[in-house]
């Protein structure tokens, strides 16, 4: 380390001395300094912890249920259970059971849920002919969608590989394939939705790179679409800010979830939708309904409202520092995960692996777990 420090002063005295015009005078063994990313420092400090956050996935070792059934007199189709991946796979997962509720031409949908699943699901339905009507307890900016990270990570707690279904990676991919495509709408509009960022994940000399799985066989489809997403690459530390022993980058689309959520909202109102509030206690009281379709996208909610026992909570948290909009980068570090949204940098400590908040349906803020991870990024931090 003190080798790079040395190193980083060598270069920034010859740089001194070129401005000085005395370059000629600098030893010459001195090589010139390569090209780094301009990185904003990021302010790690607990004392700009704006807000403490807790969400839980809604995972379901199958994957999530996108099957229809007959409640009465309703044709039911279900869209929830999509563990960590909600956003990433909404518009995909929106088109299955679209096509699925539209079977019958119905003239209008019902859709319970407004998290991701639900808003996505309605506005697919209003573009497939439908006049719809989200049902729901909590509105987006309150429901569980709106703590989520907010990264394209489709293949996150999306199922265990030894209890999905044989067609199941191929319903996946095309979910994925789906989603992608719809995500390009989202680039480039004002405010900013969606947009692409570059993601540092940083390692100490002697690293040993960890994925407790504890036991469990996490899907990872992500070959799938390889020809999609972009690779990683590793590149030489030195050509960043960070004293670290080894750097990989990597693209990664981000949804700026205030801002997205506030542009689906309005997408889908201004699409002639109507927002009706409404707490179901079984599935039979849909029957209250008067559309004749409904679309059941109610995430962890849906583990008491269908009695579906295969929904396993995956507590999730996250620390909010203030926005630097300067940040335009992510970083993983020492278990930490950073991702700066317009909304806030998000905080999120990852040790552990996908088996992290596995079982736990805790929701209460853990503010010593969110101090921690920002006192590892200020371990970082201080030494650029
Ligand atoms: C910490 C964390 C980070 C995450 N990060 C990412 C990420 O970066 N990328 C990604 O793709 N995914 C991520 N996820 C996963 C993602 O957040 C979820 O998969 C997604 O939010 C699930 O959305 P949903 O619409 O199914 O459920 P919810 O957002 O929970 O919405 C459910 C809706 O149903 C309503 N509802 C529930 N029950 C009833 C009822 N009985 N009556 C009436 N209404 C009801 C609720 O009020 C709400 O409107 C993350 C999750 C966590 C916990």
């Amino acid at each position: 380390m003190r080798g790079a420090l040395d190193r980083r002063r060598l270069i920034q005295g010859s740089a001194s001395l070129a401005a000085l015009g005395l370059a000629g005078c600098a030893a010459t063994a001195v090589a010139p300094p390569r090209p780094k990313p301009a990185l904003a420092p990021i302010r790690a400090d607990v004392s700009r912890l704006f807000d403490i956050t807790v969400c839980l996935r809604p995972f379901r070792a199958a994957g999530p249920r996108l099957d229809a059934e007959q409640v009465g007199s309703k044709l039911v189709v279900h869209n929830y259970g999509h563990g960590g991946s909600g956003w990433s796979l909404s518009w995909g997962s929106a088109h299955v059971v679209v096509a699925k509720a539209m079977a019958s031409s119905p003239k209008e949908i019902a859709v319970i849920g407004c998290g991701a699943l639900g808003l996505t699901a309605a506005i697919t339905a209003q573009q497939a002919g439908a006049q719809v009507t989200i049902y729901a307890r909590e509105m987006l900016p309150d429901t569980r969608s709106a703590r989520a990270t907010g990264t394209w990570s489709p293949t996150s707690r999306i199922a265990l590989e030894s209890k999905v279904a044989a067609d199941f990676p191929a319903l996946w991919e095309e979910m994925a394939r789906t989603s992608w495509r719809t995500y390009r709408r989202y680039l480039g509009l004002p405010g900013n939705p969606v947009e692409w960022r570059d993601k540092y994940s940083l390692f100490d000399a002697g690293h040993v790179p960890s994925h407790a799985s504890g036991g469990l066989d996490f899907a990872d489809f992500t070959d799938r679409i390889g020809d999609i997403t972009p690779a990683s690459e590793d590149i030489a530390p030195d050509t960043t800010p960070f004293l670290v022993a080894s750097v990989r980058r990597t693209s990664l689309l981000q949804f700026n979830i205030a801002d997205y959520a506030h542009t689906l909202m309005m997408d889908f109102l201004s699409a002639g939708g109507r927002f009706a509030h409404a707490e179901f206690h079984t599935l039979g009281e849909v029957s209250r309904l008067k559309e004749k379709v409904v679309i059941n996208c109610t995430g962890y909610g849906a583990r008491e409202l269908c009695k579906d026992e295969s929904i396993v909570p995956v507590r999730g948290q996250i620390g909010w520092l203030i926005p630097q909009p300067e940040v335009d980068y992510g970083l993983y570090y020492d278990g930490v995960n950073v991702v700066s949204r317009r909304d806030g940098i998000v905080v999120q400590m990852l040790e552990g692996g996908d088996m992290r908040g596995y079982g736990d349906a805790n929701e209460t803020i853990d503010r010593a777990e969110s101090e921690e991870a920002v006192r590892r990024i200020a371990s970082l931090t201080a030494r650029i």
